[in-house]
Parts: C-alpha cells; sequence; structure tokens
C-alpha cells in the first residue's frame, strides 16, 4: 500500500515502509516541550518501548538542522518544502491522473471506459494518439493470424 503512493512520488519500490513512521514519529517527539522545557530523550526512549532508547539515540545524532520546538508531535509541510518540492509536484500530478479514458468512440462518441493501461495523459492504448497507430496494426495482425 505504501509503494502505490511512495513510488509516484519517486521513491524506489520497497523504499518506504511503515516503520520509518516510528524514526519520524521519534524525531518530531523529540523537538516537542515538555512543561515548557524540551522534552527527554529517556522519556521519548519510554513511549517507544522496545527498542526505543536505541532509536532516540540514533534519531538525537542527526536531529543537528531542526531549531522547531512545539508543544505537541506535529510534521508541517513548510518545515520540509525545500527538499520535498518535487516529491510533492509528483503526488499532485499523480493525484490527477485521470483513472479512466479520456478517449471517446468515434463510431457512438460514448466515452471509453477503460481503466487499465493508460497513457500518462489517461488514454488507453486504442485513443493515446501516440499508441494508435502500433494499436491498429496489432489489432490488423490478428486478423490475419
Ligand atoms: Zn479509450
Amino acid at each position: 500500500m505504501l509503494d502505490s503512493i511512495a513510488v509516484p512520488c519517486g521513491w524506489d519500490k520497497g523504499e518506504i515502509r511503515a516503520n520509518m513512521f516510528r524514526h519520524t514519529y521519534c524525531a518530531a517527539r523529540l523537538q516537542t516541550l515538555d512543561q515548557g522545557a524540551p522534552v527527554s530523550p529517556w522519556t521519548v526512549g519510554r513511549e517507544l518501548g522496545h527498542g526505543g532508547h536505541s532509536l532516540v539515540n540514533r534519531v538525537y545524532g542527526h536531529l543537528g538542522e531542526v531549531r522547531h520546538r512545539s508543544e505537541q508531535v506535529e510534521y508541517r509541510i513548510e518545515h520540509f518544502e525545500r527538499i520535498l518540492t518535487k516529491r510533492l509536484a509528483a503526488l499532485d500530478a499523480w493525484t490527477r491522473k485521470p483513472t479512466i479514458c479520456q478517449g471517446k468512440s468515434d463510431r457512438t462518441g460514448m466515452p471509453c471506459r477503460v481503466r487499465t493501461g493508460l497513457s500518462p495523459e489517461g488514454f488507453c492504448l486504442w485513443h493515446d494518439p501516440a499508441r494508435r497507430d502500433e494499436a491498429k496494426r496489432r489489432r490488423h495482425g490478428k486478423r490475419k493470424a
């Protein structure tokens, strides 16, 4: 399921896994305040349970550039906009991509209902102008056989 979103955003298949959310939570939690003071790594490690303290130690090491503190765990997109620009643009394009062919029947003018093998522009093999000749050749070849 994660791949269905991660791959269109440019990550490799299998690159984004659920355990990364634990890492992300840990990083976000370490930036919170506990009664006005930065939360202690010990508290965060305890909250994470099994393996929490070693995760905190690993995450704590690369929080150096973070200068954000909040009362609660938050993951604000504006804090990551710079490094996620390309991925967010890819996600935006992917969410707008048609899921049904945008073509119409030449004969009846009815919308095409094909949902698989769509081009990035949202056309099936038959209705994609760039691939239409190829489709005709294939169809013609089948009749001969
Ligand atoms: Zn079509």
